[in-house]
């Protein structure tokens, strides 16, 4: 009898580990390799009084539903707990609540006509932009006609651009507009009771139990392939061979791993990626309540606050509220290179101007820790639908689930746990269960991508 075919999955983030639980079970020897000592990549935790907290802001939408099909496979689907939550803006050092028609006509950074005018789009929006090819107009292009100058100045670039900075006019309009549908209910979100640690714990004992090896503390630091079999090097002149791969990794850092053959057959780096400066404020006090407040011309080096205690409640933070601030930024940049205790300081400056008419100070401050990351947000060309790079590296046993590969999905969890679906069932997994298999036959086209 032939051996199992084996599997390896280079990266233990949530597209990792959703990938590595669907090729489980079906009969194939499946490895899951992670570079740090944590699983759950950019959704990992730090321990914190008697708990774990994330070090970057997370929730779940209820429009996740590959997400919450999984958690419904491992259990844990009601441990969510959802909760309605509110919207901030600050524009020019003034808070301003933005949640209702009455808040928006009552929005003095813009004009009355142009409240009147920005609501009625933004109620048309998702219907204005079907049929009409997006991927090819410049978010800029389709916002600014739409809403007017006033609106795309004042509002929607900073709103939408903190993401993607300069290059923000230019990325496809289709993102927006994918990410409009995501977060059409915006006034409900969820977060997991015992946080984000507990889905990664609730996978790695599921991949446990299906005979997973899963190991962490160790990075991939060579890959190269033959027609039918693929060779992972780590630390320590180890090597793993296998039938197949399939690397979560951003791709410039898949680039940096890969033998001259294997260089020569990857995607070129087709997108460049934001990363992100994120400082976590737990305090004795709350702020305005609201779970996200972007931050405009109002002098500070972050562009948003996400009140995450506004959702999650105090219990995880030992009591405290907690407060991310965060500002997207080129990994080169002066701000991403920046020491900790230098962006610390300066921010809590700045977030107790922010917030000094609710009274807000120094004292109220317990404790800040500030974490970043280099590859979080793929900046899409336009056009990108077409350039999107395959799953399947041709003429190799390599597959390929990252980022780059969810456009036009917005990037998160469920966009990952999405692609891990497809692209277990390309190397013939059966994916079963619900809202995922249905999802999943239906995001397949015939040529074997997902859809968009
Ligand atoms: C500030 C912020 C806020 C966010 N908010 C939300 C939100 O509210 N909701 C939501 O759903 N999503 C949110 N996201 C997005 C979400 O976290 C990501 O889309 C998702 O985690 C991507 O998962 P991934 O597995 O593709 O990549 P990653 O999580 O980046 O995982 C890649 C893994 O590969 C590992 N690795 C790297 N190099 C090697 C190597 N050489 N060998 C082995 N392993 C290696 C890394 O250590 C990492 O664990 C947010 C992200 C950020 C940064």
């Amino acid at each position: 009898m032939a051996p199992p075919e084996s599997v390896v999955v280079v990266g233990g983030g949530i597209c990792g580990l959703a990938a590595a639980y669907r090729l489980a079970g079906t009969g194939r020897r499946v490895t899951l390799l992670e570079g740090s000592d944590q699983l759950g990549g950019l959704g990992t935790f730090f321990p914190s009084r008697q708990g774990w907290v994330e070090r970057f802001y997370h929730c779940v939408m209820p429009t996740d539903d590959d997400l919450l099909a999984l958690l419904g496979e491992l259990g844990l689907r009601e441990t969510i707990r959802w909760r309605p939550t509110t919207m901030g803006m600050v524009v020019d050092g003034r808070h301003h609540p933005f949640n209702s028609a009455a808040d928006l006509l009552r929005f003095s950074p813009l004009r009355p006509l142009d409240r009147v005018r920005f609501g009625a789009v933004s109620v048309l929006l998702r219907r204005l932009g079907r049929h009409r090819d997006l991927d090819n107009t410049r978010t800029e292009d389709w916002l600014r006609g739409l809403y007017g100058d006033a609106a795309w100045d004042t509002l929607l670039a900073p709103l939408f651009g903190a993401k993607f900075g300069h290059a923000f006019p230019d990325v496809p309009a289709l993102y927006v507009w994918q990410r409009l549908g995501r977060e059409r209910n915006v006034a409900t979100r969820g977060y997991p009771a015992g946080g984000y640690k507990s889905i990664i714990d609730g996978l790695l004992a599921a991949l446990v139990a299906a005979g997973v090896t899963v190991r962490t503390s160790t990075p991939v630091t060579a890959l190269s392939v033959a027609a039918d079999r693929v060779r992972v090097e780590l630390p320590g002149g180890e090597r793993i061979e296998a039938d197949r791969a399939v690397s979560t990794l951003p791709l410039p850092q898949l680039r940096r791993l890969a033998d001259a053959p294997l260089l020569a057959r990857l995607p070129s780096a087709l997108v460049a990626y934001q990363g992100v400066v994120n400082a976590l404020f737990f305090l004795r006090r709350p702020l305005a309540g609201h779970y996200w407040t972007p931050v405009v011309r109002s002098g500070t080096d972050f562009d948003g606050v996400v009140e995450m205690s506004a959702l999650a409640g105090v219990e995880p933070y030992g009591g405290r509220h907690l407060a991310y601030a965060m500002r997207y930024a080129d990994r080169d940049s002066p701000l991403f290179t920046e020491d900790d205790a230098t962006v610390a300081a300066r921010w809590t400056d700045q977030l107790c101007t922010l917030y000094s008419g609710l009274g807000l100070s120094a004292t109220d401050v317990d404790e800040v820790r500030v974490f970043r990351a280099p590859f979080v947000e793929p900046v899409y060309p336009l056009g990108y639908l077409d350039q999107r790079p395959p799953v399947t590296v041709a003429g190799t046993p390599l597959l390929l689930a990252t980022t780059a590969h969810v456009y036009p999905e917005v990037t998160s969890w469920n966009s990952s746990v999405r692609l891990a679906n497809h692209v277990a069932a390309t190397i013939g997994a059966d994916i079963t269960g619900g809202a995922t298999s249905r999802r999943t036959a239906a995001a397949i086209r015939a040529d074997g991508e997902p859809s968009p």
